[in-house]
């Protein structure tokens, strides 16, 4: 999750490039420097293999790691040396696993033809997993005072306690060996037709097009496009338009969503779960007392996020010279906001400067990462490239096409902060297999560095317009909170539902889509065409019981920084000590022990919303400047 708004920059010294007036245009910005194009491509020689022949001896050395594994079938809890040996021989074979991925991924990112890597990797991964499922089998029979008795027997075992644990917790979950076989076999059949046929319901519908700006441009694929255009009449058609074409769509939608919840719910049922939803965060250890005390919290700040979209209106209304801003009004770029440009080696430098208040053995690894000599950086855009941006372990970047905006700065830090974590934990415990945790902790920890970045920017530029720019666009991301909620909010609402009967077609989740819609968000009254937005979220087909993440990462990303605000000397380091430790306890522990950050504290959010609070103060103190 990397949506960020704001835009920005400069500081100490470095070009900044904001949109120039007319007059002193200058030549256009460029954000890899020609000369610099070839610095930031992948040396996979120096990070991954220097030939073909390193690479097979590693799937070669992998293969062999997996048939070794199979050697404790059936005799996993003979012993702890047993288990020991075991799990060690497990992650190592995980820690191999993990390279040959990243090296799979990162060559078919940068030529989308080349699969041979990747190819090669999920076969080796699909054969890996299928002989090594004995382990969940055989830790069934596993329970906390066996597993007491036998770390006290095998002291080092307790570098395994969070996974023992975790074959202990689900224990009670799981059925015989026989049925499960059965229902991972059914798998497919039961529930990955739905997405396909989501997919298909919009492949297949001609969009209409629409005439804006002396383009044709596609309702569908062009609706962020169109809802910028500046003749308004266009968007307030191309939103009608949009909206009706989805309520046509939405009977064939809503059946495959509601067999798709229903038969997630009956695998769960037969987990033992009351839903699907239920399980969900239960494998996220969340359960769903933290999260309706998380959503009571939220919902009692309503009003705040109300104040916001008013002003945001307000703000539109003027800008625009009209009586009432209307929903098509809101995405339109605010009139003479700078916008600020970075070249990469700039990007690289401002997100550097702002991680620094993470410590010396953060920026060292950062610095690495980021330096363009080590190879371990691809944002050059250019033909058969993946998409998107993303980081494997610790290994490297990838980024489809660097454009310089503030967004891909904030993306960078994100990215990287994944990498870096994956690398703290690697240092301190000798393993990636160590930092595989839940993804909202995970992306919490990516998203801080965002916040770090936004909080240099307001700090350390020199042009107060910049500085204004970046707390407007601080205030909007903080905001996304009430977005994502209501979306999440849908999804849990819907499982509920369904498994109630009560949801059965589109009908049921349009009514589902307006309760949540009218609860958080004024819009929603004043269109009710918007009840059928639950068809923009692919999520609830492609990942389902996912959403919740967002809302939870986007939670802890601001605790961290209100915490980081209000004590800057003391929480990092607590925090850093937090990152490296990797996953040897439930999430909502390692907050606790680290942070004091108790989930199910009915005030746990306090210090955030006094925190927007201020933002958002800051903000319209800032527009009354302006005028
Ligand atoms: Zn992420």
């Amino acid at each position: 999750m990397s949506e960020t708004l704001f835009a920005l920059v400069v500081a100490l010294g470095l070009a900044v490039t904001m949109a120039a007036p007319a007059q002193e245009q200058k030549k256009p910005f460029d954000p890899v420097p020609e000369n610099e194009r070839n610095l930031y491509r992948f040396d996979f020689k120096k990070n991954f293999y220097a030939d073909d022949a390193a690479w097979q001896a590693d799937m070669a050395k992998a293969r062999s790691q997996v048939e070794a594994i199979q050697g404790f079938k059936g005799r996993l809890l003979e012993s702890p040396a047993t288990l020991l040996k075991a799990l060690e021989a497990r992650r190592e074979s995980e820690d191999l696993l993990i390279k040959l991925y990243a090296y799979g991924e990162f060559t078919s990112a940068v030529d989308t033809k080349n699969r041979k890597y990747m190819d090669a990797y999920e076969t080796l991964r699909a054969e890996a997993d299928a002989r090594e499922s004995f382990f969940a089998v055989e830790l069934r029979s596993l329970d906390a005072a066996k597993l007491e008795a036998m770390v006290k027997r095998e002291p080092k075992l307790s570098s395994y306690r969070f996974v023992l644990e975790a074959a202990v917790r689900e224990a009670p979950h799981v059925l015989s060996e026989k049925e499960e076989s059965l229902l991972a076999e059914l798998g497919p059949a039961l529930s990955s037709w739905e997405p396909a046929l989501f997919q298909l319901t919009f492949d297949r519908t001609a969009f209409p097009k629409i005439e804006a700006s002396g383009a044709e441009r596609s309702l569908h694929l062009d609706y962020s496009t169109l809802m910028k255009d500046p003749d308004r009449s266009v968007r307030e058609k191309a939103f009608r338009e949009y909206y009706k074409q989805l309520g046509e769509l939405s009977d064939l939608a809503g059946f495959s969503l509601v067999k798709e919840m229903q038969a997630n719910n009956e695998v769960s049922k037969l987990h033992g779960f009351p839903t699907y939803y239920h399980e969900a965060l239960f494998d996220a250890y969340l359960s769903r007392g933290e999260l309706d005390n998380l959503y009571g919290q939220i919902e009692a700040e309503l009003p705040l996020y109300h104040q916001y979209l008013d002003m945001k209106m307000d703000r539109a209304a003027k800008s625009l010279g009209i009586g009432r801003a209307e929903i098509w009004d809101m995405d339109m770029p605010a009139k003479g906001v700078p916008e600020l440009r970075f070249t990469a080696g700039e990007g690289c430098r401002e997100g550097l400067a702002a991680c620094k208040v993470l410590g010396d053995e953060y920026s060292r690894e950062l610095g690495k990462l980021l330096d363009p000599k080590n190879g371990r950086l691809d944002i050059v855009g250019g033909p058969n490239r993946g998409q998107g941006a993303f980081c494997e372990g610790n290994f490297a970047y990838f980024m489809d096409n660097y454009q310089g905006y503030l967004d891909d700065v904030a993306t960078l830090v994100h990215e990287s902060g994944h990498a870096i974590h994956h690398q703290l934990v690697l240092n301190h415990r000798g393993s990636l297999y160590f930092s595989e945790g839940p993804a909202y902790m995970t992306e919490s920890f990516a998203t801080f560095n965002e916040w770090l970045l936004r909080d240099h920017l307001m700090k350390t530029l020199k042009d107060e317009g910049a500085r204004r720019a970046v707390r407007s666009q601080s205030l909007d991301e903080m905001m996304v909170l009430w977005e994502i909620a209501r979306r999440a909010k849908f999804e849990m609402v819907s499982y509920d539902r369904v498994a109630a009967g009560e949801i059965t077609g589109a009908g049921g989740f349009d009514k589902a889509c307006e309760d949540t819609g009218l609860k958080y968000d004024p819009f929603f009254a004043r269109y009710p065409e918007m009840k059928v937005q639950w068809m923009r979220k692919h999520h609830y087909w492609d990942v389902p019981g996912y959403y919740f993440n967002y809302v939870l990462a986007h939670i802890l990303a601001l605790t961290y920084y209100q915490r980081y605000l209000d004590d800057p000397a003391g929480f990092p380091k607590k925090y850093i000590a937090m990152v490296s430790q990797g996953f040897d306890r439930p999430a909502e522990e390692l907050l606790k022990d680290f942070l004091g950050i108790d989930l199910k504290d009915p005030k746990v959010l306090q210090g955030v919303f006094a925190m927007m609070k201020r933002q958002m103060a800051d903000v319209r103190a800032d527009g009354a400047a302006a005028k």
